[in-house]
């Protein structure tokens, strides 16, 4: 059975830095503060909200609610972008998304300040991060990041294939990928043979959307693979993308869904927060 890469473990250590990190600047007067901006109630927009609250408290972070109805129009989501843009109590804007179809997402993570871009939704967050320059790297790419490293996996001049290009979770995770030498395939809808690239990794990091994508033909011994997919079963369970019973068997270490990426996401959040207010974390 393969080694598990968990995100608890990481995501525990990581809050304890956060917690002494925001101690030092509270004591120097900032509270670093996010804002959350909600278009109505998705279950998927709570559960994300409450969690981010959560460890917000855990590390010392301040967190409020912008809720709007999910009938909004534009001008409105706009204008509290806006205002949370513009006032110097707040550090981080995090834009839950999906929004609802009637409202323009351009528009939206356009009128958020780069500097306060935690999620790395801007255009500018995206240039930065083609760049290799310094700016915030969508939460859920960079946790992926800190989980290998967390586990000691070694990326300079690994193998690693990406499976899914979204501007969320597989390009910017490719990027930051890259920028520790590592040599990167993207695969996607489109590629050929997926198993057969998949088995040329050392690290296989899996966010496709597609629960059970990956199974025992995709992967080989040795392997380290990480599942950002997130799923609910009709029995209320999560899975993956990747068939953990079947994979688990074969691969070196894996992810587990839940308390893999998902688990550290929250935790990236509020280290941009923290870095956002000053801090150095
Ligand atoms: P998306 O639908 O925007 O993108 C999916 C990508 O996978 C696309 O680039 C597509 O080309 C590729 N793909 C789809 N089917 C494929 C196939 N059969 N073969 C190869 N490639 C295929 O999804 P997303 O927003 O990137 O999210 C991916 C998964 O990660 C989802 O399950 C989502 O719930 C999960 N997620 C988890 C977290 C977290 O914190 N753990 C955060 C965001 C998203």
């Amino acid at each position: 059975m393969s080694d598990l890469l968990r995100g608890a473990s990481a995501a525990r250590a990581l809050t304890e830095r956060l917690a002494a990190e925001s101690a030092a600047l509270r004591a120097r007067g900032f509270m670093p503060t996010l804002a959350i901006v909600r278009v109505g109630e998705r279950d998927d927009d709570l559960a994300y909200e409450r969690a981010a609250r959560q460890r917000a408290a855990q590390c010392g972070v301040a967190a409020r609610t912008v809720a709007l109805p999910g009938d909004a129009t534009q001008e409105a989501l706009l204008h509290a972008l806006t205002a949370l843009s513009g006032d110097a109590r707040v550090h981080g804007i995090l834009l839950l998304r999906p929004l609802p179809a009637h409202l323009d997402d351009a528009a939206a993570c356009a009128a958020i300040a780069p500097e306060k871009d935690v999620d790395g939704v801007t255009r500018a967050s995206m240039a930065a991060l083609y760049a290799g320059e310094a700016g915030f790297a969508p939460c859920t790419a960079a946790a992926c990041l800190a989980l290998l490293r967390h586990g000691g996996v070694p990326l300079d001049g690994s193998r690693v294939v990406v499976v899914g290009r979204s501007g969320v979770v597989g390009r910017p995770a490719a990027l930051l990928l890259l920028r520790e030498n590592a040599t990167v395939t993207v695969a996607h809808s489109h590629t050929r043979a997926l198993s057969e690239v998949c088995r040329e990794a050392d690290v296989l990091l899996v966010a496709a959307g597609r629960a059970g994508l990956i199974g025992a033909a995709h992967v080989r011994p040795g392997q380290v693979v990480v599942d950002v997919g997130i799923h609910a079963a009709p029995d209320g369970s999560l899975c993956g993308d990747v068939k953990f019973d079947e994979v688990a068997p074969i691969v070196g270490a894996i992810t587990p869904v839940p308390g893999g990426v998902g688990a550290l996401t929250t935790a990236i959040l509020c280290q941009h927060v923290i870095q956002a207010a000053g801090g150095s974390a």
